[in-house]
């Protein structure tokens, strides 16, 4: 009879976390009334429009209001065909962005608007047309096992890092060992995903490494996906609702969000980009009432903000009462105070940033202990090592052509002459005309991919002596080409290679120089070009530039060989 109590206990327990599941810990305090005024999102979030992923962008806002999250910001791969969604849907503002496969891992393309031609796949260059169309990019899960996915590349006008991502290979357990996971979703889906997800450092430790230089906000990876979607094959699971319960990004925004769409977007993307914001697991615990800041005589900062440094700084954190919470105070990645909360004087310059955890909450099963909170940084700093910092996140300026030409191909000063030819697919129409004293193309791609038109120089040429290519160009609108380069290869089926870099035109003429030894071919060979046996210089529009169906114009001029390129200073944003 003894026995009869625990056992009644164990069973109202069970039924307990059958109908209630897992609950994070509540909040002994609420958020000061603003500023900041506190907003709560979803970075990062896939639809049916993403080939891996399920649901509408009506499903996402109906998931993200039922966890009352107040914006998404929907990235799917490589497209944009939720931008017409964008804006209040369900009370919750969609924004719409895209997720580009870059050469060096994926990229998140966010605030450009819709975009006028298909990004190429250099990281600079999708960095530099982020710019070019007032928008910026996020380094989307940079420490991902995948190589494919893990950024690569340099960071190089990249404004932001993901530091906690659930979409990246290597969070969930794979076959088998899914299966307990499977099994308690369908019981308690946050306590599944909470005991299912593997949290490593290694993005943190990536983001303190690029802090020692230059400000890099850090953000959260939601990347949910509404399921796992292969071909014909859905599961539901895990839903984007049950991803938006584990943890959002909490923006710390100057003015509550006002209903205008277009002006939201626009803080929502700015506070982004800048880091003004932290990223909590609210799965763990309420973090809602979590604040940090730095003051000084100079004033006061808040995440993402930089505070000149005049004498000693105060650092003070709070958890809002959440029992179990330690906040970590780290300078420049290093831990200088701990505790429940951190009233801490900063004496040295550096990046302070903070950590939350929940001691005794659920860990995850990865190799380092999942976070409740992660802080973007505040930038404490004398006026000129700020600015420092800024100089050396900026994007570096393209390439120009320099004095030293070696050989005019072409100035089309002449009435250009049969090597000048157009070569079409799938249905493409082009042709050239003089159009003084530049080579004017009109093309239109056919109706379907793969459909190409092309602008050909068919003709030998020598390219052992230079360094890069140079010429003018100009579009009727921002456009796309690729430059190519072919060269023989004898032996081979074709018997010629194509390299190719990727060229921005704009309505203005512009200088452009592609240095050889960037180019590549499509599909990343090992080798460089052949130079002294170059057959035929093409400028290349395809589906990968426009639609198919699309039309354009582009001009072109002063083609020539030259020996060097410059680097003009960088221009600072
Ligand atoms: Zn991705
Ligand atoms: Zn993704």
């Amino acid at each position: 009879m003894k026995a009869k109590a625990p056992l009644c206990a164990a069973a109202a327990a069970l039924a307990w976390v059958a109908v209630a599941g897992h609950r994070p810990r509540p909040a002994a305090r609420t958020a000061a009334a603003g500023p900041p005024f506190r907003v709560r999102g979803a970075p990062h979030v896939h639809t049916a429009f993403s080939a891996d992923a399920t649901g509408t962008v009506d499903d996402v806002a109906r998931a993200a209001r039922a966890d009352r999250l107040q914006f998404v910001v929907i990235t799917d791969h490589n497209s944009q065909a939720a931008l017409p969604a964008a804006g209040y849907r369900e009370g919750v503002l969609v924004v719409c962005g895209l997720e580009k496969s870059t050469d060096a891992g994926h990229a998140l393309v966010l605030g450009t608007g819709a975009l006028p031609f298909g990004l190429d796949g250099d990281p600079l260059e999708v960095a530099r047309d982020a710019a070019r169309f007032g928008g910026f990019v996020v380094a989307a899960h940079p420490a991902s096992p995948d190589r494919d996915l893990r950024w690569t590349a340099p960071w190089d006008g990249i404004d932001a890092l993901e530091v906690l991502n659930f979409g990246a290979a290597g969070s969930w357990p794979h076959g088998a060992a899914a299966v307990p996971l499977v099994g308690r979703y369908a019981l308690d889906p946050t306590a599944a995903l909470l005991r299912g997800f593997a949290f490593s450092r290694e993005a943190l430790d990536r983001w303190d490494r690029l802090l020692v230089a230059r400000d890099v906000a850090g953000l959260l990876g939601t990347d949910a996906h509404g399921g796992l979607r292969a071909g014909h094959v859905t599961v539901p699971f895990p839903d984007h609702r049950r991803i938006f319960a584990l943890a959002s990004q909490y923006l710390l925004l100057a003015e509550p969000l006002s209903g205008d769409a277009d002006r939201d977007t626009r803080r929502v993307l700015d506070a982004l980009r800048q880091g003004r914001s932290y990223l909590a697991m609210d799965a763990l615990g309420d973090a809602s009432a979590f604040s940090f800041e730095a003051t000084s005589p100079a004033g006061r900062a808040g995440p993402g903000e930089d505070l000149p440094q005049s004498g000693p700084a105060r650092l003070t954190a709070d958890a809002g009462g959440v029992e179990g919470a330690r906040l970590v105070l780290r300078r420049d990645g290093g831990v200088v105070a701990e505790g429940p909360r951190i009233d801490y004087v900063a004496n040295l310059s550096g990046v302070y940033r903070v950590e939350g955890f929940l001691d005794g909450a659920p860990s995850g099963r990865g190799p380092d202990p999942l976070p409740w909170i992660v802080s973007n940084p505040v930038y404490l700093f004398p006026p000129e090592e700020l600015a420092a910092r800024r100089e050396r996140g900026a994007l570096p300026a393209a390439a120009v052509r320099p004095a030293g030409t070696i050989e005019v191909l072409d100035d089309f000063t002449r009435p250009t002459g049969a090597e000048w030819q157009v070569d079409r697919d799938g249905g493409a129409a082009g042709a050239w005309h003089d159009d003084g004293g530049a080579l004017r193309f009109d093309f239109r791609l056919g109706p379907r991919a793969p459909t190409h038109a092309a602008l050909v120089r068919w003709a030998p040429l020598d390219l052992s002596r230079a360094t890069a290519l140079a010429l003018r160009v100009r579009g009727d609108r921002p456009l796309r080409f690729d430059l190519q380069v072919r060269t023989a290869w004898p032996g081979h089926t074709p018997d010629m290679r194509v390299w190719r870099r990727s060229v921005r035109a704009e309505p203005e003429w512009s200088d452009v120089a592609v240095a050889l030894d960037t180019l590549k071919t499509y599909d990343h060979e090992p080798g460089a070009p052949d130079r002294a046996h170059v057959v035929g210089l093409y400028v290349h529009v395809d589906e990968s530039n426009l639609a198919p169906g699309s039309s354009g114009t582009l001009w072109i001029d002063d083609l020539a060989l030259v020996r060097a390129l410059e680097t003009p200073a960088p221009v600072l944003r």
